[in-house]
C-alpha cells in the first residue's frame, strides 16, 4: 500500500471508527504481526529510528530519510555538517546482529531450531529454504547477539573446576591450502589428542556452579591463576563457600573474593564398603558433583550433537548453552529482539 493511501485510511479510522471497531481492528494486527515477527521487529526498529533520528554507527543526530534499498526497507542517511556525521547511509538493521542478513520471513523459526539446540545437518533436513552455509553463518550472528550483558553472579555454596576440549581448527582454510593453524597432520574426527595428558593441545574451560543454578563459565587461554581469578573474582559473592579441587589459585580466588574454601579430595572407590552394603555416598556432603554433571552436559552438546567445534567458537557455543539452561531460556522472540539491539 502506498504511504498517501495508508494516511488516509489511518486519518479515517482516527476520526470514524467506533471504539468497537478498533478493538476488532487491533484484535486483526496483532494476528497479522505474531505470523511476521522479525519483519514486524525490524520495522518497529525503522519507525524508531524515523523518530529519534540518530546514526547507528556515529550517534550523530542529523538524519534524513533516503530512499529505499532493494528490499523495501526505508534506508537513512547521516549528514556531515561541520565535521560531525559520517556520511553514510544505513537502514534498521545496520549495527545490529542481523545486519545485511536476508529473508527476514525465515529469522524466527531459525531461532527456535537454533532455540531447540538442532545440529546443522538436522536444520538442513528441515529444509526452511536456506543452504548449509547460510544455517552456519546465522547460527553465529545469533550467538553473537546471545553474549550476555552482565553475567551470573554466584552466591552461598559454590563448586568450581576446569574441563578441557581438544584445541581445534575445524573448518580452517589453511588444511586445504597448506597452511595449517598448528604443525600437525589433520585429525579424523572424533580422535583425540596426539599428546598424551594435558597439553598446549587442551583449551581449559573453568565453571562455577551454585545451588540455584546460576553458573558462571568462561575460555581460558591457558590454565593459570590470574585467568582464573579474572573469570570467578566479579562472580562470586563475599561470603559465598567455594568447593574445588586442590589446585591453588582457588586458594587465591576465594581469597580475594572473601570466601570460605574448602578442598574436596576424591573419595576412594572402598571395595570392601562397597560389599558391606555401604551407600556409596553419603546424603548432603558437599561434593563437585554439580560442576561435574555440568562438565558432563555441556561435553555432550558440543562433541556429540555438535561434533566438535572450532575453538575459537568455543565461547559462543558456551553462552548458547548458558541461554538454555537459565530458568527462563530466552523465546525465539526475545533471542531475534535481542539479536535487533544495535551494538
Ligand atoms: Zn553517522
Amino acid at each position: 500500500m502506498d504511504a498517501a493511501r495508508f494516511e488516509d485510511i489511518t486519518h479515517e479510522i482516527a476520526a470514524d471508527a467506533t471504539v468497537q471497531q478498533l478493538v476488532v481492528l487491533e484484535a486483526h494486527v496483532r494476528a497479522l504481526l505474531a505470523d511476521r515477527v522479525a519483519e514486524a521487529l525490524v520495522a518497529r526498529r525503522t519507525v524508531e529510528l524515523a523518530e529519534v533520528r540518530s546514526c547507528p554507527r556515529c550517534g550523530h543526530r542529523k538524519v534524513v530519510r533516503h530512499g529505499r534499498d532493494a528490499a523495501g526497507r526505508q534506508r537513512f542517511r547521516c549528514l556531515p555538517i561541520n565535521g560531525n556525521g559520517c556520511g553514510r547511509t544505513f537502514n534498521a538493521l545496520t549495527a545490529t546482529a542481523f545486519s545485511r542478513m536476508r529473508k527476514p520471513e525465515l529469522w524466527l523459526t531459525y531461532a527456535q531450531l537454533l532455540a531447540d539446540g538442532l545440529s546443522l545437518n538436522q536444520i538442513v533436513d528441515k529444509n526452511i529454504g536456506i543452504s548449509r552455509l547460510t544455517a552456519w553463518r546465522w547460527r553465529h550472528r545469533l550467538l553473537g547477539a546471545l553474549a550476555p550483558r552482565r553475567p551470573d553472579r554466584l552466591g552461598g555454596i559454590v563448586e568450581v573446576d576446569e574441563t578441557f576440549f581438544l584445541r581445534r581448527f575445524k573448518g580452517h582454510r589453511g588444511w586445504k591450502r597448506g597452511n595449517p593453524p598448528e604443525d600437525r597432520p589433520p585429525r579424523y574426527r572424533g580422535s583425540g589428542a596426539l599428546l598424551p595428558g594435558i597439553s598446549w593441545q587442551q583449551v581449559p574451560v573453568l565453571t562455577a556452579v551454585d545451588r540455584n543454578g546460576r553458573h558462571v563459565d568462561a575460555v581460558m587461554e591457558r590454565r593459570v591463576a590470574h585467568e582464573a581469578l579474572a573469570i570467578l573474582l566479579d562472580a562470586l559473592e563475599p561470603g559465598s563457600l567455594l568447593c574445588s579441587d586442590d589446585w591453588k589459585a582457588y586458594r587465591q580466588v576465594a581469597r580475594k573474593a572473601q570466601c570460605e574454601h574448602r578442598i574436596i579430595r576424591p573419595t576412594k572407590d572402598d571395595w570392601l564398603k562397597k560389599a558391606m552394603g555401604h551407600p556409596p555416598r553419603t546424603a548432603g556432603r558437599i561434593g563437585l558433583g554439580r560442576v561435574n554433571a555440568h562438565h558432563e552436559a555441556t561435553k555432550t552438546l558440543i562433541n556429540r550433537i555438535h561434533r566438535g567445534v572450532s575453538s575459537h567458537y568455543l565461547p559462543a557455543y558456551l553462552t548458547l548453552l548458558r541461554t538454555k539452561r537459565t530458568s527462563r531460556p530466552a523465546s525465539p522472540k526475545a533471542l531475534l529482539q535481542r539479536a535487533l539491539k544495535p551494538a
